[in-house]
């Protein structure tokens, strides 16, 4: 099959580039206004918890606690098992509070009721939930209010059946391909791992680089056991581990070098000390596999590039920190240092970075133009890949925060934006031979924006997927 767009023609035969074209000369099968890219490959997702908040109560989209509530009313009146919402940003509510126990125990004392954070790392309870929890780590029984741990392993505690979670893992990869994405760095926990290992090859939609969270040492023999039985697949590999070094700054967990401008006294602190960090460097060094380390604020951030600087001279596993958000000129520097990639979510620009949004409240003016650096890492020649964290997944709407930064003169431009989305996350998980340019011999996992650079369709397989705007 050939496709054209406004420049060029590309012969695409089993699902690779066989060669390319100038335009006009060949004839082509498929001829399109606008402009044929390497397809999206989101460097940071979830695609299990993606398709379970799908599946199970999701709270996107709410604006008001009031709406939330009633939302909860009507399910309890249509059955009344556990309620476990996701996704509540009470930055978009009129009411700008988190959610209270008290209220939720209003709305219902004997079943548990769990309402999650968009971040992930931060949920309210209600009495009967707390009940059920009462040994679990991180929770303020007086407020109901969870912090990281019992967030963070909802499966865990709450487990979804095996087969709830294979059609969640079905329903994200379903999300994610009609935005143009035909590859994930999917970041999931051990069982996940496991379940995932007992998948087929037909429960793969998309390509799936896969990355371990292990919570502990510990998990180190866990992770080892599961890898025992997993089999790579076309499109399944097993790319590295990841581990959690703070929280996030919607919950008041991501660990910063002074307070919270909302909150005095309060500044976040480490998930990791500096000797487990160490072992895990040491194990992924030993293994020859990649290690990802969540660090969003500047106390965490330069923690651990501290001690990778202590540990790799040149970092040849392509060592990752996830988000590096908010930063100073000695951690760019130290950056540098270390040779570290950064994966970045724009979308967390769009979402939160606005002046006098969630990040501007949380840590006042100042250290908000220090947040997401994006053309000032760039200009620092730091390697940078773009990835959503699904908050919410979708390049093109990720790329407008990058676009329209609220720090103009942290604006990229479109072409440097779907770069950081299409061929450094390739780079990132070792597949730049492969794909993620267009070259003979590479995979024709391709996108077709058109004319006002919205998605017309995907190609991948050798297929052509439309899409609807
Ligand atoms: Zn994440």
């Amino acid at each position: 099959m050939i496709i054209q767009d406004l420049e060029k023609a590309i012969e695409v035969e089993k699902g690779k580039i066989k060669r390319i074209y100038k335009k006009g000369e060949v004839k082509a099968d498929f001829k399109f206004e606008g402009k044929i890219y390497p397809s999206f490959c989101d460097s940071h997702t979830h695609i299990t918890g993606l398709g379970l908040s799908e599946i199970r109560y999701s709270l996107k989209g709410k604006k008001s606690k009031e709406e939330v509530y009633e939302f909860l009313k009507g399910i309890l009146k249509e059955k009344r098992e556990t309620i476990i919402a996701y996704d509540f940003d009470e930055s978009k509510w009129k009411e700008k509070e988190f959610p209270k126990k008290e209220e939720l125990d209003k709305i219902s004392r004997d079943v548990p009721i769990i309402l999650r954070r968009i971040c992930g790392h931060f949920a309210v309870g209600n009495s009967k939930a707390l009940e059920i929890l009462k040994n679990a780590k991180g929770i303020d029984f007086e407020t109901g209010i969870m912090k990281e741990e019992v967030p963070l392993n909802l499966n865990h505690y709450f487990p979804p059946s095996k087969e709830e979670i294979k059609r969640a893992f079905v329903k994200g990869q379903e999300i994610a391909l009609p935005k143009g994405i035909t590859e994930v760095h999917d970041i999931v926990g051990l069982k996940n791992f496991e379940n995932i290992t007992e998948f087929e090859e037909k429960d793969f939609l998309i390509r799936i680089n896969l990355y371990v969270v292990l919570k502990n040492l510990y998990e180190i023999k866990e992770f080892e056991r599961i890898k025992e039985k997993f089999k790579e697949k076309e499109f399944l590999k097993l790319k590295g581990i990841k581990v959690f070094s703070d929280g996030s700054i919607g919950a008041r967990t991501a660990f910063l070098k002074e307070d919270y401008a909302d909150l005095k006294g309060e500044r976040g602190k480490l998930l990791i000390d500096e000797e487990t960090l160490k072992e895990f460097i040491r194990y992924a060094e030993e293994k020859g596999i990649q290690l990802l380390v969540h660090a969003i604020g500047d106390s965490a951030i330069e923690f651990v590039l501290k001690t990778f600087n202590k540990m790799i001279s040149k970092n040849s596993l392509r060592h990752r920190i996830e988000h590096f958000e908010l930063v100073n000129k000695n951690i760019i520097k130290m950056a540098k240092k270390t040779g570290i990639y950064l994966s970045m979510q724009p979308n967390f620009v769009r979402e939160w970075q606005e002046k006098n949004g969630m990040y501007y409240k949380r840590l006042g003016e100042e250290r908000w133009k220090k947040m997401n650096l994006f053309k000032t890492l760039l200009n620092e020649g730091l390697k940078i890949a773009f990835g959503s964290d699904c908050m919410p997944i979708g390049p093109l709407y990720g790329i407008e925060g990058a676009l329209n930064h609220s720090l103009k003169e942290e604006r990229i431009d479109f072409e440097t934006a779907i770069k950081l989305y299409t061929e450094k996350p390739r780079k990132f998980c070792f597949e730049e031979n492969k794909r993620g340019k267009i070259k003979e011999n590479c995979d024709a996992d391709l996108i077709l924006l058109n004319e006002k650079n919205n998605l017309h369709a995907t190609i991948f397989k050798s297929k052509i997927f439309y899409s609807s705007t």
